[in-house]
């Protein structure tokens, strides 16, 4: 799998502002900003400061920074006013999608979801 050193990973150079984004909350641990692309009328990334280049690496190396990406995510959903109606996603290896290899959680909402369908 592709991974990055933090000197040449985009979401670092946002977690440390060197790259401007459309931040929407934050934490100690963690950094949420809108997608440059998105594809629902609300999504949010939503990033470790500490790199890591999959949410699988990040729930090895800390379960602390893990669980707080899940608990921004939640707060984020609860501000855009899509508590009970989004979806959280996770992208890993670029045969899966994944593009940048510093972990995050889309939050996706505002789309018509097919109910039963995953993808
Ligand atoms: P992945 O495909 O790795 O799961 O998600 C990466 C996401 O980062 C994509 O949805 C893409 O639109 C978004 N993205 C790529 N470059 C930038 C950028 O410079 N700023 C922001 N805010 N999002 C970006
Ligand atoms: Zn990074």
């Amino acid at each position: 799998m592709t991974s990055q050193t933090p000197s040449d990973c985009l979401f670092c150079k946002i977690v440390a502002g060197e790259i401007p984004s459309d931040r929407v909350a934050e934490s100690e641990r963690s950094v949420a900003f809108r997608d440059i692309s998105p594809a629902a009328p609300v999504h949010v990334l939503v990033v470790p400061r500490r790199h890591e280049p999959t949410v699988g690496a990040l729930a090895a190396a800390s379960g602390d920074d893990l669980a707080d990406v899940f608990r921004l995510a939640a707060r984020v959903a609860e501000q855009e006013g899509v508590a009970d109606a989004h979806r959280m996603i996770v992208n890993t290896g670029a045969g899966a999608g994944q593009t940048v290899f510093h972990a995050h959680v889309h939050v996706l909402a505002g789309a018509a979801f097919t109910e039963g369908s995953m993808v």
